[in-house]
């Protein structure tokens, strides 16, 4: 079968390739590749970057946000041949730490987790899977290859549930605005939960056209370009999601919520480049105001099953519209390329 795969740590070792059939070690599901979304980490892992191979293996099979079609399952596995299916990206830790004994390995301690097509297993893009029943989560047909927006709404799901829980810290805090940074696909889903939470949602994103400022007002939500200190400034947001991981918007979000508000971190940045902070004058904020910035990262079940929930219950033309080019499996090297005006792009395995 074909698969993309690459060379972790090299630059431009990604190649499609014949590989042997998946591994029965990979679970008990077979499960045939519909469809297969890009995101700044495949991106980052093909620029040699990130990730890392199977142990003992050179190259990586790419890909963590699947979706399938079943082939065959376990009678016992809830599953049956047909069902659409995406795949959970972490596995626990071997030890395994106290929070992935629990199922919550998104929360692992000790940093030992492994991440099917990131870090140590091989990915989803291939043209057959296989995985663990538990780790497979059924999704409802009629999402059809929309479901393949479901690993990036775990990412948000999640944070939103970190969210309500800091926020239970503060009697009877109920945010009203959200700010989202970053009109990307992370960036929209986290305004269209916000939406679906009856949120006064907030969009700030440095494009002034394309798709996303429509995309952005027909959730009901505003959309921001230009100055963020000046949206900031009239908005006073209680909620900032930030998504663009850009260290010189970061630096000023930081401190610039409402009393108790809270800044939930999702992108992951480069690093190397210093900025100028006032750290006194951020902390005082901080502290005097209860704020708080956190980080979250990757999802556990729970929120896949939120995040299927969410999309469930979106505009379908709306999520459609997030999906902004279809990229053949020939072609998949166009998928990586970032172009003016895409949302998500996806690798098209059905044909
Ligand atoms: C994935 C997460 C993963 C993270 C870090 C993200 O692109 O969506 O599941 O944990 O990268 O590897």
């Amino acid at each position: 079968m074909l698969a993309i795969t690459v060379a972790p740590g090299e630059g431009s070792s990604a190649l499609v390739k014949e590989v042997p059939e998946p591994s029965r070690s990979d679970g008990a599901v077979l499960v045939r590749t519909i469809a297969l979304g890009v995101c700044g980490t495949d991106r980052e892992i093909v620029s040699g970057q990130y990730g890392n191979a199977p142990p003992g293996e050179a190259r990586l099979i790419l890909g963590h946000e699947s979706l399938g079609s079943v082939e065959s399952a376990p009678p016992d596995s809830g599953l049956q041949p047909g069902d659409l299916v995406v795949g959970i990206v972490r596995r626990p830790d071997p030890v395994p730490c106290i929070a992935c004994a629990a199922g919550e390995w998104d929360m692992c301690r000790n940093g030992k987790y492994t991440e099917r097509g990131i870090i140590g297993r091989h990915g989803y893009g291939s043209e057959r899977f296989r995985i663990e029943p538990d780790f497979a989560v059924k999704l409802d047909p009629a999402l059809g290859h929309l479901g393949v927006l479901l690993e990036p709404a775990s990412i948000l799901a999640k944070a939103w549930e970190q969210i309500a829980l800091i926020g239970e810290r503060a009697h009877k805090w109920s945010p009203r605005t959200v700010l989202v940074t970053g009109a990307g696909p992370i960036g929209l889903v986290a305004a269209m939960m916000g939406a679906q939470r009856g949120l006064d949602v907030h969009v700030f994103d440095r494009n002034a056209t394309g798709v996303k400022p429509s995309l952005v007002h027909d959730l009901g939500a505003s959309y921001h370009h230009g100055a963020i200190a000046e949206t900031l400034e009239r908005l006073a947001p209680d909620v900032i999601i930030e998504c663009t991981g850009a260290p010189a918007l970061i630096r000023d979000l930081w401190g610039r919520t409402a009393a108790t508000g809270i800044i939930c971190l999702t992108g992951v940045s480069d690093s190397g480049r210093a900025l100028d902070v006032d750290v006194g004058w951020l902390n005082r904020t901080l502290v005097l105001d209860n704020q708080v910035i956190f980080g979250t990262v990757n999802a556990n079940r729970r929120h896949y099953e939120l995040a299927a929930r969410a999309l469930a219950h979106a505009d379908r033309s709306w999520l459609e519209r997030l999906i902004t080019r279809r990229v053949p499996l020939e072609q998949w090297g166009e998928a990586l390329e970032v172009r003016p005006g895409d949302v998500k792009v996806i690798i098209d395995f059905a044909g």
